[in-house]
């Protein structure tokens, strides 16, 4: 469901702005429906509060846990089933954050992601966007939404944007605790400064060499590395909060000398903090797709190392969730191989 569509909702059930506010705060803040009905008793229009628990039943069918990952670090890595029959993937971070999808499937294919294997199977509404926030909400606090599920989100731009409004405003999350992670498109630049709520920007870099990364993200917009670090320079200026580099690293391929200078050719001195992630393999039928291979934690420690001293300010992160099912699209890949398995279908 479009988010301006349940807006249209509520009003043809006779909300005035305040009540609009009022019963989308109950559902974003993820507070139980019998408390949402209560203050409607208490509050509301007898028409709206009559047309709420339908309203709240098809919300909350949105998005359901299929199964939930608990890992070690304290996150849980959950498939969620939307109401289609679909699955995504929305993962519950240590320290009161949640990683969010926004489409199922992607187009842009990065040759390292298991999300891009398949193609883009279809957006994701705002709503189901935001109820995967609401899912994490009914398992403990949010108060950091990251777009770095499955999916692009500049792909969805509208319905992202939409989940991003509604969340900082009546979601009460911080800002700059929204981050919206892209691959980088001229879409987002002239969209995002625009927005009242204007999230953190997280763009996957990878390299800072444009053929190999025409190579590795074979279909995202071709924007040279040097033009996109510009580009996220002039919104951290505007925004006042620092663009966050992804850089997933993979062994012999853009760990080198080269990409070292590279970095501290574009980035030193930049508002900016670089995130180096070494690589989740990605497997299919239990051998390694690609022939990627992650650096050790040393090699890698020791890049983020020489980083720091040339001015980048770096940090090595494991992804969340990695003991439990590595890597973007992979709880959902191994969903489905079960499934078709277990259907006779390999
Ligand atoms: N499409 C957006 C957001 C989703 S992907 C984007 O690409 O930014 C989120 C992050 O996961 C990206 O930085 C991506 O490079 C990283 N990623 C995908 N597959 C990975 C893998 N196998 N190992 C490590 N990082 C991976
Ligand atoms: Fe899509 Fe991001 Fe995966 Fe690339 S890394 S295929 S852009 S989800």
């Amino acid at each position: 469901m479009r988010l301006p569509l349940i807006r249209q909702r509520l009003r043809a059930l006779g909300a005035a702005p305040c009540h609009e506010r009022r019963v989308l705060r109950a559902w974003v803040q993820g507070r139980s429906l019998d408390n949402a009905r209560q203050r409607a008793e208490d509050f509301l229009p007898l028409r709206l509060r009559t047309g709420l628990p339908s309203l709240f039943d098809e919300l909350n069918a949105l998005v359901q846990a299929h199964s939930e990952h608990p890992g070690a670090d304290g996150s849980v890595r959950v498939l969620a089933a939307l109401a289609d029959g679909q699955t995504v993937e929305a993962v519950l971070l240590p320290r009161d954050g949640v990683c969010v999808s926004t489409q199922v499937g992607c187009a842009v294919g990065c040759v390292f992601c298991m999300t891009g294997r398949a193609g883009l199977l279809r957006q994701l509404s705002g709503a189901e966007i935001v109820a995967q926030v609401v899912l994490a909400r009914s398992r403990r606090a949010v108060k950091k939404v990251v777009f770095m599920g499955m999916g692009e989100p500049a792909h969805n731009l509208d319905n992202v944007m939409d989940a991003i409004e509604l969340l900082g405003t009546e979601g009460g999350i911080g800002h700059k605790n929204l981050v919206f992670s892209t691959v980088g498109d001229r879409r987002v630049f002239e969209r995002l400064p625009q927005s009242t709520v204007r999230p953190a920007l997280a763009l996957s870099l990878h390299t800072t060499d444009p053929a190999l990364r025409r190579r590795l993200l074979p279909r995202a917009p071709d924007i040279a590395p040097a033009e996109l670090v510009e580009l996220g320079e002039a919104y951290a200026r505007r925004t006042g909060y620092p663009i966050q580099y992804q850089w997933t690293l993979l062994e012999g391929i853009n760990d080198t000398a080269a990409e070292l200078d590279g970095i501290a050719r574009l980035l030193a001195g930049k508002y900016a903090v670089m995130n180096l992630i070494p690589y989740n393999r990605v497997e299919r039928d239990g051998t390694p797709a690609e022939g990627f291979r992650r650096p050790s934690w040393e090699r890698a420690a020791a890049m983020a190392r020489a980083l720091h001293v040339r001015g980048v300010l770096t940090k090595l992160r494991r992804s969340a969730g990695q003991d439990v099912e590595a890597g973007c699209g992979q709880l959902r890949a191994r969903a489905l191989q079960l499934h078709q398995t277990s259907r006779g279908v390999t």
